[in-house]
């Protein structure tokens, strides 16, 4: 059996747990290796390590640093079947999807080898007669990173290249429910020329994510996965002083106008309510249909049922969700939307699979009639349940939409220019897609999820990164000849 290691001080080694976690593949259940709880003294050990990394790799060149990150980026290319393979094993999504995954880490890779275009401060010459003054943004320190299991590839991804490429060395605690797939990530950038200890892997569940909140010499944390332990992250990591980003969970609403084009936007629709069997934090779990648009909802059934669920390495349209207990939410859930009233106009509760009776499938599954306060509403479903609601104009769908509490993720369809634009001003939502329906920005701009979806000013990659894990230093600067300083100046000026 696989025991899944931990990195610290650039050596990947084994722990001295006695805890040990199962990692199953979601379509068989077979266990495919042992992950770790990490201990406290080996949490303890990775921090020591990369506070004393730090001491050097602040001082590093900019530009060596960036270069890691080239090599870093032609690696994972190289590797890309390999660690689509690993992915889907362990978290169950198609082969196609998990590149998807590793792919949209890539770009985040990518963006960080060119972190000398990004790291670079502001200068005012003269702020007083030969007076200048410059901003520097420096790095923070150890900063530590959690994940969640739906991506993990590409969250990993969003978090340690930015963070070490801006100077800072780093922690990095993976889902415990898939880390193999970022295991092999971490050893390809150690390949590429981390240093040692710049970056530490350690492994397990809350006792992990607790220690990693309260450790004094842990600068800033960054966290993807739900809203419930997000919040307890924030305010953890916050009380001990941290700087903490949380990405957290979401109820992401497409709006559908009738003057839509329709082939498209019902292949987008079912595409993002279904694709990776609904276990995206920006699927669209509801549709609003608006006006007549609400005559389409017996072609969405049937785009629906044409999807084929397989397990990940057939590469159909959906695998398997991540493990028994949450197919069983899953389903739970549908049961609570049907005792509430809502039509099950689509049903993918007992499905089985060919070859893979014991895997975790659920089939796509609709509900019409869907009414805020049913359950199937208020809580994320995380699995492939899409409830539809009806709204008799745009305004009315927009009231739909900025009622609810998430902020992540929303979509609209529409040949309207006018209408698109209303929209995109008036919606409380972080990311707005217009006739596209999953708007996951490109690293050039952040993840810009908000409201109840989202804690802390500052998102994760792009820019917003970049100031998330440095600090500004302003340093306001006289030189003189020695004739020049004469007198005593007691006031506040310069
Ligand atoms: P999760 O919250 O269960 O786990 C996330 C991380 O927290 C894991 O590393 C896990 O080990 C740790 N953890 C779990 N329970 C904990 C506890 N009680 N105390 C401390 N730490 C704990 O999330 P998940 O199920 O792995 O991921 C799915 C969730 O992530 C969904 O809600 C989804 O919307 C969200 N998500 C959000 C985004 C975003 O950008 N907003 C992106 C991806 C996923």
């Amino acid at each position: 059996m696989h025991h899944v290691q931990q990195l610290i001080n650039g050596q990947f080694v084994d722990s001295d747990t006695s805890e040990w976690i199962d990692i199953t593949d979601p379509a068989t259940q077979e266990v495919i290796a042992k992950v770790p709880q990490t201990t406290d003294d080996e949490i303890n050990q990775a921090v020591i390590a990369a506070q004393t990394a730090f001491q050097t790799w602040r001082k590093t060149p900019i530009t060596t640093r960036a270069r890691i990150f080239l090599k870093y980026q032609a690696l994972i290319r190289e590797h890309m079947d390999e660690l689509a393979e690993i992915l889907t094993a362990e978290q169950g999504k198609t082969i196609a999807d998990a590149r998807g995954d590793v792919f949209r880490g890539l770009e985040v890779v990518e963006h960080a080898a060119g972190i000398a275009n990004l790291q670079i401060g502001d200068f005012v010459e003269n702020v007083a007669s030969g007076v200048d003054t410059y901003s520097i943004w420096q790095p923070l320190g150890v900063c530590a990173g959690i994940t969640p299991f739906n991506f993990p590839a590409m969250i990993p991804l969003w978090m340690f290249p930015m963070a070490i490429a801006t100077g800072n060395t780093f922690i990095l605690k993976p889902s415990e429910q898939d880390p193999m797939v970022t295991m092999r990530l971490v050893e390809l950038a150690i390949e590429a020329g981390v240093p040692e200890g710049v970056l530490n892997v350690v492994h397990g569940g809350k006792a992990t994510v607790d220690a990693i909140c309260d450790h004094p010499d842990i600068k800033a944390v960054s966290f993807v996965g739900s809203t419930a332990v997000g919040k307890h992250v924030y305010e953890r990591a916050s009380q001990s002083g941290k700087r903490a980003q949380c990405m957290m969970g979401a109820k992401n609403h497409g709006v559908i106008l009738p003057d839509a084009n329709k082939e498209q936007t019902l292949n987008q629709l079912a595409g993002a309510a279904f694709g990776a069997a609904g276990q995206r934090c920006m699927a669209l779990s509801v549709v609003v249909l608006v006006g007549t648009a609400g005559e389409w909802i017996d072609d969405i059934k049937a785009k629906a049922e044409k999807l084929v669920v397989s397990a990940g390495k057939h590469d159909k349209d959906l695998g398997p969700l991540i493990s028994p207990a949450a197919k069983a939410r899953v389903e739970h859930l549908i049961g609570a939307g049907v005792e509430e009233g809502a039509s099950l106009i689509l049903d993918g509760r007992g499905i089985t699979v060919e070859g893979f009776e014991k895997g975790n499938f659920v089939g796509p599954t609709i509900f019409d009639n869907v009414t805020t306060d049913m359950q199937i509403y208020q809580q994320e479903i995380f699995g492939p349940v899409l409830c539809v609601m009806r709204a008799a104009d745009l305004d009315e769908a927009i009231e739909i939409l900025n009622a609810n509490p998430h902020g992540n993720g929303t979509a609209i369809f529409t040949q309207s220019g006018a209408a698109a634009h209303k929209f995109q001003q008036d919606v409380q939502v972080g990311q707005v897609g217009i006739n596209l329906p999953i708007p996951v920005p490109l690293p050039m701009f952040s993840f810009s999820g908000s409201r109840a979806s989202k804690l802390g000013d500052l998102g994760p990659y792009g820019k917003q990164a970049v100031q998330f894990y440095t600090q500004t230093k302003t340093v306001t600067a006289r030189w003189f000849d020695d004739e020049a300083s004469r007198g005593v100046n007691t006031t506040i000026s310069i």
